[in-house]
């Protein structure tokens, strides 16, 4: 899709200053930022690494200039952050990373030559759970962007990195060895929980990239499934805070968009109760008419597990038991335990012993057979 651009002046505003940030660092959030609307050449007032110039060539197809040939490429530094939404799979990240772990969040603010033409996003509640999680040990930081707003028809990042441009300008600041995400198995393993793809172990799309900065990109939940974040999440301080809804503007979800019927349905199924939410759920629900109507669905397995685990208290439940969980729990026990290759694959090595200690305390492998069901699953 063509994406228009509705301004050309955006600002970045970060929590703390910074002075000296690597050339190679500025010239990636740049390109994160503008990547649409430059077609094979992005030149910058510094000078990159000769390195960089050569990656930004390979996975975007873009000259990056001038190249400083005295410069050497920026050496990851010591410590991981974290890009924390606030959302489940980065409140299981922030709770398996060290309790050092700088936490980042990019915030939408508005744009003053720009409309909103979105404010039902929360971005100001996110910004309050975001802030609260300080009280339980976290150290949040929020980076003020309001380049979503370039975008026609309607607000999103440039690029999907673009919540990354605050990790990248303070990196230096920070000595951030690496920036972790909160992708999971359903996302990276799988077609979005419907099916086994496998990985090919390589590193793709703008990973090399974001490496060649000495911000190699970290997944610590990569081997987790969305079950096992929110077990992680449930039993953490972070429970109260972790909030995937983006549907309503105040701190209570909307209980009827597609996240919150997933994750309320998850989340009776692990508490081993019918909450409120799902109890109250209305046939008419768009959602709930879209998944009766197909199958396979989005995140097809963790209906199939959230549904097969709890009672049918109501003849809806009933009849989306039906539908998507007509086997019983078998089908779906791996999504309970974690695939141990996630983690090497997912985390730098200087973090992967720590973070996999942390898993192991929370969660249990797969067995060869809970691997071969991965494997194998498909939509009944
Ligand atoms: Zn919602």
């Amino acid at each position: 899709m063509r994406v228009g651009l509705l301004t050309d002046e955006v600002s970045v505003e970060l929590p703390v200053e910074v002075t000296n940030v690597h050339p190679d660092l500025v010239a990636l959030a740049t390109l994160t930022i503008t990547r649409p609307w430059i077609s094979n050449r992005l030149t910058l007032d510094r000078g990159v690494s000769a390195t960089f110039a050569a990656e930004s060539r390979r996975v975007f197809g873009v000259a990056t200039g001038p190249i400083d040939m005295s410069l050497a490429p920026r050496a990851p530094g010591s410590k991981i952050g974290l890009a924390y939404s606030s959302g489940y799979d980065s409140a299981a990240a922030s709770e398996l990373l060290p309790p050092d772990t700088p936490h980042f969040h990019h915030a939408r603010v508005p744009h003053p030559r720009v409309e909103e033409r979105a404010p039902q996003w929360p971005s100001v509640m996110l910004r309050e759970l975001v802030t609260e999680s300080a009280s339980h040990g976290k150290t949040p930081y929020v980076v003020n962007c309001n380049f979503e707003h370039m975008c026609h028809p309607y607000p999103t990042l440039p690029h999907w990195f673009g919540f990354a441009v605050g990790p990248l300008l303070l990196a230096d600041r920070f000595d951030l060895g690496a920036i972790a995400l909160g992708g999971t198995l359903e996302t990276h393993y799988m077609d979005m929980g419907r099916t086994w793809k496998g990985s090919t172990g390589k590193p793709s799309g703008i990973d090399p990239l974001a490496a060649a900065v000495g911000l190699p990109v970290a997944r610590p939940v990569l081997g987790l499934t969305e079950v096992g974040t929110q077990r992680i999440v449930a039993a953490s301080p972070l429970a109260h805070l972790a909030r995937s809804c983006t549907s309503t503007s105040d701190r209570t979800p909307c209980g009827v968009c597609g996240k919150c019927v997933r994750k309320s349905l998850l989340a009776s199924a692990i508490s081993g109760s019918v909450s409120p939410s799902v109890a109250t759920l209305d046939a008419q629900n768009p959602f709930i008419k879209k998944i009766l109507a197909e199958s396979p669905i989005y995140m097809h397995a963790q209906f199939e597990y959230a549904l097969s685990r709890i009672p049918a208290t109501t003849p809806l439940i009933g009849a989306l038991q039906r539908h998507l969980a007509p086997r019983g729990e078998g089908s779906t026990s791996w999504l309970d335990r974690f695939y141990a290759p996630g983690i090497a694959e997912g985390v730098p090595l200087p973090w992967r012993e720590y973070v996999e200690t942390q898993i192991r305390a929370r969660l249990e492998p797969m067995t060869e057979h809970d691997v071969e069901s991965a494997r194998t699953y498909s939509p009944a």
